[in-house]
């Protein structure tokens, strides 16, 4: 039953709304739930839905055991490798993830719609009310303070509100917020091949040069992801793919996403924004998902010690300073990363 018909007329109250559910969003209401706050989540796309971003670093197997998903990982991996060939700037080496007593870690190549459709069943079954599909609309501003949005299943008044809208940065839209910037406009594309690819089955490849940079990864088996960003103003063709692709069969026109590094401001009186709706950087580190789980979880914890009796100040303060501080980590390295490859703007 689509909610927008069921229950425009609604008046929702609960603790925390969610704006969002991919992992960020996801791992944010799980989060508040497991601290014993009421939630609703709504999100626009009908579930399950496609999401490129299917490489995940080993240390997400720790997250999702945190968040409840122990062991659940397997159900939705097409692949595992154990770090990436990286050809950048004429030095070619293999660069691991990183080993234990238990052998080397092993990160995990994810089917994202159901990677996104586990985490959103696992908040639904800790109790958070789940809106699906529904857009949120505009938020609920009182006496300058979040208060919750309408959406299109009705109002939902909420203590805290929480944007995780991913690239769609739709509170910073609503509200006007402030956004660094903190590269030029970077495009990347991307696009799936079929076929045998046998020397990336077991390790992915990211090749830089002084136009840009080239991944190609092995999804699943027989199932292979490029992504090209050019450091040029060169525009790609919807039907260009890395000549290391050719006689394997496109799975239609590639497609493109700006990714500029950015930081919105992550916290304001009522309202917090987690993953891609607070920082975007491009897909260089492949840790995304990555940190739009940590996010989710640090926002939901905090938005619990908040709610519960914390002071707001302090809590809204802590988590501006954690998210500005691994923005401001991650834009160094990627900076003298593009430096090698001679990008003048990184110099
Ligand atoms: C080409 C490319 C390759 C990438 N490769 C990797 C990779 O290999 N590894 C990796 O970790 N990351 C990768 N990423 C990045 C990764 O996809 C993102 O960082 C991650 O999906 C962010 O999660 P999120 O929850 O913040 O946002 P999203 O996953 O984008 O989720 C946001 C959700 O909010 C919903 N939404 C938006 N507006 C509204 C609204 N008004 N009301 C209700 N719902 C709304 C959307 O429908 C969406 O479902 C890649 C990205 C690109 C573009």
């Amino acid at each position: 039953m689509d909610p927008r018909r069921l229950d425009a007329g609604l008046t929702r109250r609960t603790d925390v709304l969610v704006v969002g559910g991919g992992p960020a969003g996801t791992s944010a209401a799980i989060s508040c739930a497991l601290n014993g706050l009421t939630v609703v989540l709504c999100e626009r796309e009908l579930f399950p839905r496609e999401r490129v971003g299917e490489a995940l670093h080993p240390g997400v197997e720790g997250l999702l055991d945190q968040l409840g998903l122990a062991g659940r990982l397997g159900e939705v991996t097409g692949a595992r490798f154990d770090g990436a060939e990286v050809d950048w700037a004429g030095d070619r080496r293999f660069v691991p993830f990183g080993s234990d007593a238990a052998g080397p870690w092993r990160g995990f190549q994810v089917r994202r719609a159901a990677f996104d459709a586990l985490l959103l069943e696992r908040a639904r079954a800790l109790g958070v009310e789940v809106l699906n599909p529904c857009g949120a609309l505009d938020p609920i501003v009182e006496t300058g303070r979040a208060a919750g949005a309408t959406t299109e299943a009705g109002d939902v008044r909420a203590r805290l509100l929480i944007d995780a809208s991913g690239p769609a940065r739709w509170l910073e839209r609503k509200l006007g917020l402030a956004r660094r910037e903190r590269s030029p406009q970077l495009v990347v594309r991307y696009g799936y091949v079929r076929g045998r690819l046998p020397d990336r089955d077991l390790r992915p490849l990211i090749h830089g040069d002084t136009d840009g940079w080239t991944w190609i990864a092995c999804v699943e088996p027989g199932r292979y992801q490029w992504v090209r960003l050019d450091l040029s103003e060169t525009a790609r063709n919807r039907d260009w793919r890395p000549a290391g692709l050719a006689g394997l069969a496109p799975e239609g026109p590639s497609r493109g996403a700006e990714m500029g590094w950015r930081l919105t401001t992550p916290a304001g009186p009522g309202w917090m924004l987690a993953g891609d709706a607070a920082a975007m950087l491009d897909p260089t580190s492949s840790h995304g998902v990555l940190k739009a789980l940590l996010s989710g979880r640090l926002a939901g914890a905090t938005a619990a010690a908040m709610l519960n009796g914390g002071d707001e100040a302090q809590g809204l303060a802590a988590y501006r300073q954690w998210m500005e501080g691994w923005f401001t980590t991650d834009v160094a390295a990627l900076r003298s990363l593009y430096r090698r490859l001679g990008a003048p703007w990184a110099i």
